[in-house]
């Protein structure tokens, strides 16, 4: 051994390192727009800084490391959609990145297969490696849909988990419900469901999954959300499993204790009480992005199905240039580049100025 070393793991050693996202460029008139990270565009909901700048008073304690407030108030509101949630159900962490992690550490023994839809959200492949677990992506249809018969041949006797994103980010279609019960209903009953529901808000396709109902009549069935999107909290780091007994047990034994700071709580709390606000912003949020996508379309471009708070604008090998093309003017988009046929760019929806001059590029673009 070289002297003065320190080991790492090797499966860590082996990972690609982070690279850390880029400012908004400025824009010509000096203005940018961040559309590149789903972040919700609006200043905090009414109460919720009021909530969290009181919440500051108890900086010198810890939190409630049981979630015991927010728990009880979060499993209210969602049994108000008509499934029943109780607060043991829920299990937070610093983001349902974390939370996901979590579950993968939970569940997978090394070696363990992890299937999931490719291409979706980044951190799925890095929180598989991170559990010594092997990934098994499934390439997308073409459409940007899950390929859900692809991804139940994909299921070998060594798959521990398969997830699933709906809507899918960054393509943005939602699994339809009825087949997405019928992909559970397929598996062996030992392979735990991930049903990925960050922008679960953002839906309106009225077929699209409605990942309480099934967690509630499937017992391998784990439901995330988040407050990083539609609640706009992404930089307090609140997101949840809504998990039955055994696997809620499991992620609470690997679950540091303290993840979620007092300012997130009291900014749950408060983000839940202006329901009706939020419900307004999401409306007002899903109008821009019909406005975006059927602008997209009618320019010619094949934009899929748009359930996020974001739309996909396919690019192929023109990936980097348009990606290029929103930066001179100050937007800063996401471009997925791996050489391959399915790259393209997601451009978040933001404030309705910040999507018009989105438009005004598109209409520039080479296609
Ligand atoms: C943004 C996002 C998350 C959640 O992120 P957190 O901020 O960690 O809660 C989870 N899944 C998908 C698909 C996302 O896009």
């Amino acid at each position: 051994m070289e002297p003065g070393r320190v080991r790492i793991r090797r499966s860590v050693a082996a990972l690609p390192p982070y690279r850390a996202g880029r400012p908004a460029p400025l824009g010509p008139d000096g203005r940018s727009f961040k559309l590149s990270s789903n972040e919700n565009p609006y200043e905090p909901l009414p109460g919720v800084l009021e909530a969290v700048q009181a919440s500051c008073a108890q900086m010198n304690r810890y939190p409630d490391a049981s979630n015991a407030a927010i728990s009880e108030r979060l499993a209210e509101a969602l049994s108000g959609s008509g499934v029943d949630v109780q607060p043991d159900d829920l299990v937070f962490g610093t983001g349902s990145v974390t939370v996901l992690a979590t579950v993968l550490h939970a569940a997978c023994e090394a070696g363990d297969e992890v299937v999931y839809a490719w291409r979706s959200f980044e951190a799925y492949p890095l929180a598989v490696q991170l559990a010594e677990a092997t990934p098994v992506p499934v390439p997308l249809a073409a459409d940007g849909s899950h390929d859900l018969a692809a991804m139940r041949a994909a299921v070998t006797e060594r798959t521990r988990v398969v997830m699933l994103c709906t809507p899918n980010n960054p393509t943005g279609p939602a699994i339809p419900h009825d087949e997405l019960v019928a992909f559970v209903d397929s598996l062996p009953a030992d392979v735990l469901v991930l049903v990925d529901e960050a922008y679960v808000e953002f839906v309106d396709d009225p077929a699209a999954t409605r990942g309480l109902e099934v967690w509630r009549s499937r017992p391998n069935v784990v439901v995330l959300r988040t407050f990083s999107k539609a609640y706009g909290l992404a930089g307090f780091r609140v997101g949840y499993a809504v998990a039955h007994d055994d696997v809620s047990a499991a992620l609470r034994s690997c679950t540091l204790p303290f993840s979620v700071s007092v300012p997130a709580q009291a900014a749950v709390i408060a983000s839940l009480d202006a329901h009706d606000a939020l419900m307004e912003r999401v409306a007002a949020l899903r109008d821009e992005r019909a406005l975006l996508a059927s602008g997209l379309r009618d320019l010619g471009f094949s934009v899929p199905q748009a359930q996020g708070n974001f739309v996909w604008l396919p690019a192929v090998e023109r990936t980097q240039a348009y990606a290029d093309a929103f930066a001179a003017r100050g937007l800063m988009v996401r471009a997925y580049v791996a050489g391959d046929a399915q790259d393209g760019v997601r451009i978040t929806v933001g404030e309705a100025e910040a999507n018009r001059l989105a438009l005004e590029v598109a209409s520039g673009l080479e296609h």
